[in-house]
């Protein structure tokens, strides 16, 4: 019996929230469920509850059941004491009043709007197969003298490129080893692993599962995981979008497939697959600027979207070509795929991947054409901009026709009232920079 399990819930902007229960007790979670206040997902990026969004006070903020996700119980091999870990999801009581019982999946759990698309796509006889990757710095635990986050190979100046450097791999193989090791206690698919462009920066890429709810938990579990095996070294990793401005940002690239019934890769199929890939593109491309909340919800995101850094900043596709949102990577006709690049690594992989899957449906459904796929540079091309900046993503969301169908006008509500509240307090505290300017 571990010391403890941890029942672990992503709220809406991916953030694990959740408890410790004794392991004593763990067994007792898959018939009574856990109990925590439904408006834990319409809480502010801080934890603060946002008014407005009507969830709290109102209903005198009521206890959510939490269902443990089968599947999902682990060990955790960072833990300094026996432990287990278990995802969980929200319901909502039907009848808190009298006991009688009764529960609902509740509206706001992100992993419902994923279960919903992966519905939809299974009335057309269609299932995704899925792959995420995601970026990340290894950061010291201290701040560097200016205050700034410093990565592990500080950077002076801007020479720093060690794209698939092996020096870097080897300079932190020990902690690399490790977080291999426990993803695959965990049963987590690690594949590769590089380093990437920025100084510190790494990128641990997931093998692709054809159960989408079950890749997308693995993206997020393995944020932890990656910090969690940091910890361990002395260190942090940091999924933020763009934490030095003058170097890449990180990313949370989505690789998607869909097969048909018979477990074929449908974009694989001649002619007809050519097709299907083309309308699932467009479906992306027509519905990216309405959902880019969902690729880039956090303030500081918006500033990875930027030329030549191998971030999207338009809405584009392309074969082979890493400067647009949508790439079509090389491949035989069974791996023929789309790579969705737009995501930060900070994104939450359950609402990205109903975003990516609700746009491919939209194609598919209205067989869209794209127009004629990027080639070269389209940091120098011409294309539809993607949002430049959080307002403006905010007001395409919110006005959206799009996602109100796909994923429910309330949630469209609240989710938009949520973000209203983060980039309403960044634009109300004063940089540095306009003291040091103005004062
Ligand atoms: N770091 C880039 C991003 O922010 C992606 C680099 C790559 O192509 O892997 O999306
Ligand atoms: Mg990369
Ligand atoms: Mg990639």
């Amino acid at each position: 019996v571990p010391d403890i399990v941890e029942v672990l819930l992503p709220d809406t902007h991916g953030v694990l929230r959740g408890k410790w229960i004794p392991g004593t007790a763990g067994g007792k979670i898959w018939t009574d469920g856990v109990a925590i206040p439904l408006s834990i997902f319409g809480l502010d990026i801080w934890g603060r509850e946002v008014m407005e969004t009507g969830l709290h006070m109102e209903t005198g903020d009521r206890d959510g059941i939490c269902r443990p996700v089968p599947g999902t119980l682990t060990p955790v091999p960072w833990s300094p004491r026996p432990a287990a870990q278990v995802m969980i999801t929200m319901h909502e009581p039907l009848h808190p009043a009298d006991g009688r019982g009764g529960e609902r999946p509740w509206e706001l759990d992100p992993r419902h709007k994923l279960a919903r698309q992966v519905e939809r796509l299974a009335t057309l006889g269609l299932s995704p197969c899925v792959a995420f990757e995601l970026e990340f710095y290894l950061m010291k635990q201290q701040p560097g003298p200016d205050g700034a986050p410093e990565p592990v190979f500080p950077a002076r100046g801007l020479a720093r490129q060690n794209m698939y450097a092996m020096s870097d791999l080897d300079a932190y193989a020990a902690l690399l080893h490790e977080v291999r090791q426990a993803a695959r206690i965990q049963g987590l698919p690690a594949d590769t692993v590089i380093s990437e462009a920025a100084p510190g920066q790494y990128e641990v890429n997931l093998y692709h599962r054809t159960d989408a709810m079950a890749a997308a938990d693995d993206a997020i579990l393995l944020r932890r995981l990656i910090d969690g095996v940091a910890r361990k070294h002395g260190l942090r990793a940091s999924f933020m979008a763009k934490p030095l401005l003058d170097f890449a940002g990180s990313g949370m690239h989505v690789h998607v497939s869909l097969m048909d019934r018979t477990g074929t890769n449908a974009f694989g199929k001649g002619e007809e697959g050519e097709a299907l890939l083309r309308h699932a593109a467009a479906g992306l491309l027509s519905t990216m600027a309405d959902t880019a909340l969902f690729y880039v919800p956090s303030f500081n995101g918006y500033r990875r979207l930027v030329p030549g850094s191998y971030a999207p900043t338009g809405i584009s596709w392309g074969y082979d070509n890493r400067s647009v949102a949508v790439r079509v990577p090389n491949g035989p006709p069974k791996a023929r795929r789309l790579e969705h690049r737009i995501a930060g690594a900070d994104a939450h992989p359950h609402l990205v991947l109903a975003g990516i899957l609700g746009g491919m449906l939209e194609g598919i459904e209205r067989k869209l054409e794209p127009p004629a796929p990027l080639v070269g540079d389209a940091y120098s091309t011409e294309t539809p901009l993607l949002s430049p900046e959080m307002g403006e993503a905010i007001r395409r969301f919110a006005a959206s026709d799009f996602v109100a169908r796909a994923y429910g006008a309330e949630y469209r509500r609240v989710f938009a009232i949520m973000k209203e509240a983060e980039l309403s307090a960044f634009q109300r505290s004063i940089n540095p920079l306009e003291y040091e300017t103005y004062l």
